[in-house]
Formats: C-alpha cells, structure tokens, sequence
C-alpha cells in the first residue's frame, strides 16, 4: 500500500499529533520521526479495526512499517495477539528489518518478518508518549 499521507484512505491525522505538544523542547529531528511513526502506527491502529469491523479479526493483520521514513512503503504482518501487545506499550514499534533509526531508538525483539524497536529515553520517548492515543 502507497504511503502518501496526502491522499491517503486513511484521512488526516489524528489530533494529538497535530496539537498541544511541547516542540520547543524537543529536538527537530527526533520530533519529525517521532511524528512519522506515530502517524504510521495511527494507521496501524485503523488497519486494525478494519480487521475487526469485517470480521478478520484472527486473521494476520496487514500493517504498515512504522519506521520514521514517509517514503517506505513496506508491509510486515503479524497475528492481532502480538499487534494488541506491542501497542500496550507506547514507545514500542514494529518496523520492516534494517528500517530502525540507530541514533532514536534500539532495536529490543527480532521476529518473523520484522523488528520491535523501542524509542530511546528522553525526546524520542516522549514524543512516542505524547502522540500515543490509547489510554
Ligand atoms: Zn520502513
């Protein structure tokens, strides 16, 4: 699936990402692949309840690499079980293998068909703290 958030299915997105963060404090850079990922992983989390709306829901999910780059377009797929206990967490991310962003984040579990990578303590979490939106 194409990634461009400009035409996207997916619409807009959600408000806590656009609003009411503290960017002052938070380095440029960190804070713009912050954003991207938390913006795949908001789709993620529709492609989810897509599943469930039509009755998918043991199925394999069809997600979106969440890796900080908004021009990747790779898939990973993973059971509803492990995609409900990566997003429990939300500094954790799943990313396409060789996607992770060395300097923000460490990669913590490798599996089939893709990486969990965790955001690093100071403005890397936060910024995956504050655009999370399960609460
Ligand atoms: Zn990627």
């Amino acid at each position: 699936m194409p990634r461009s958030p400009k035409n996207s299915i997916h619409g807009p997105a959600p408000d806590p990402i656009r609003k009411g963060i503290r960017w002052a404090v938070v380095d440029e850079r960190a804070r713009k692949l912050g954003v991207n990922e938390a913006m795949f992983r908001e789709v993620n989390e529709r492609i989810e309840g897509l599943a469930e709306t039509f009755g998918l829901g043991g199925q394999p999910l069809d997600l979106i690499c969440e890796c900080g780059s908004t021009s990747c377009t790779q898939q990973i797929r993973m059971t509803t079980a492990d995609y409900e206990a990566l997003r429990k967490e939300p500094t954790l991310f799943a990313v396409y293998p060789g996607h992770e962003i060395p300097d923000v984040e460490d990669i913590i579990d490798r599996r089939d068909g893709y990486d969990v990578i965790q955001k690093r303590d100071g403005d890397p979490a936060r910024v995956a703290r504050e655009t999370y939106t399960r609460h």
